[in-house]
């Protein structure tokens, strides 16, 4: 029989089953906070819960975390996860210290099916879909790795795969991960990046998430967009960030909008100036990536110079532009650079070691 996943409940889904089960309500609150606060997944352990209740749930449902398959850890301090789900999938999570912040970087898919030519995980193309629990899994599996005095402080959606192709379960686990009774993280904290699916972010502006956005813009015109990410044959700019204007975003949050930076593609002063057109009217902040290279990809990161001038265009045009030196490069950890396992990565942290 198939057994249900309790990952994949939210913390109300988790009080109609004590109820379903002829429990009073607040047993179901017990449940998720043995779950999501204290990461247990075993029933034995949760000893305030009536054994018969207990019983129940075990007949039908268990608490199904991935395993940790693998573990790199990265010279400036990040690590990468390699995650296994039940059925042996893998994907990658990242997980990124910064002054006071521990950043999560998490998974919504096996592969990605976007194809965006400078993305390691494009070339994989998609296997499947990750259910809420595979998502939040990830959080739980990772923090059983840290010492009693670390906490996961910040959540992005950036690893493998397209949040909004999965959109159902993205959405879930992003309820599951700020609801109080859950694990209680301030949307805030939490940042979701999409390729730019315009029917996604149109059906999330009605969600009130509250959470933060990031649009991989990467191009200025939608020749260049085209030649870089198949979406935008579908989606032009003008689409894309219409739907961007017309979101509505809570008081003193601005949308984020990610540019990966290629040299000899999208890294002209014009470009820059064209940037800060296309984005007149909305709230916007600017996240400058960067390329992270791997092999074959057939581009280029542009010079440090080259980067901070394109970033000072935008400053002295008044608009919030950060640059995004990637964590992780030397194990395959940054932005764009998850893939298929890579022995690469092995190789690296093997020469490190001696
Ligand atoms: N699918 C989503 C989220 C995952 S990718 C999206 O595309 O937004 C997270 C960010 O890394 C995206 O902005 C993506 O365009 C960027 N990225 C992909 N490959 C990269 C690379 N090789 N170097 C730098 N950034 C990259
Ligand atoms: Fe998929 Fe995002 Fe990579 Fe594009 S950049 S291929 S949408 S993971």
């Amino acid at each position: 029989m198939h057994r249900m996943n309790l990952l994949d409940l939210t913390p109300s889904d988790l009080e109609a089953l004590a109820i379903r089960f002829g429990e009073p309500a607040y047993r179901g609150h017990q449940l998720a906070r043995w779950i999501f606060g204290k990461g247990i997944t075993a029933y034995d352990s949760m000893t305030n819960l009536p054994r018969q209740f207990r019983e129940r749930l075990a007949g039908e449902a268990h608490v199904q975390a991935p395993t940790i398959a693998d573990v790199l850890p990265s010279r400036d301090g990040s690590q990468k996860f390699q995650i296994r789900f039940a059925d042996g999938a893998e994907v990658q999570a990242v997980l990124m210290p910064d002054d006071d912040r521990l950043t999560l970087c998490l998974s919504t898919q096996v592969g990605c099916g976007f194809g965006c030519r400078f993305c390691l995980t494009g070339t994989m193309g998609v296997t499947r879909n990750l259910s809420a629990g595979e998502i939040v899994g990830q959080l739980l599996a990772v923090r059983h790795t840290l010492r009693e005095d670390e906490r996961v402080t910040h959540l992005v959606y950036m690893g493998m795969g397209e949040p909004l192709a999965n959109y159902q379960s993205t959405v879930k686990s992003l309820r599951i991960l700020t609801d109080p009774e859950g694990f209680g993280y301030s949307p805030r904290r939490i940042t979701v990046s999409t390729v730019g699916l315009v029917t996604g972010i149109e059906k999330l502006a009605k969600e009130n998430l509250r959470v933060n956005f990031a649009i991989s813009l990467h191009a200025t015109s939608n020749q260049a967009r085209g030649e870089l990410m198949p979406i935008n044959r579908g989606w032009g700019l003008e689409d894309l960030l219409s739907a961007c204007r017309r979101f509505p975003l809570p008081v003193r949050q601005r949308m984020t909008f990610e540019y990966v930076l290629l040299a000899e593609v999208n890294d002209t002063p014009e470009d820059a100036r064209r940037l800060v057109s296309l984005l007149r009217g909305i709230r916007a902040k600017i996240n400058l990536i960067p390329f992270n290279p791997w092999p074959g990809s057939g581009f280029r990161r542009p010079s440090r110079d080259r980067i901070e001038a394109f970033q000072r265009i935008l400053l002295e045009r008044g608009i919030t532009a950060t640059i995004r030196w990637s964590k992780g490069e030397d194990i395959g950890a940054a932005c764009g650079q998850l893939g298929p396992e890579a022995p690469m990565a092995r190789t690296i942290e093997l020469a490190y070691a001696r």
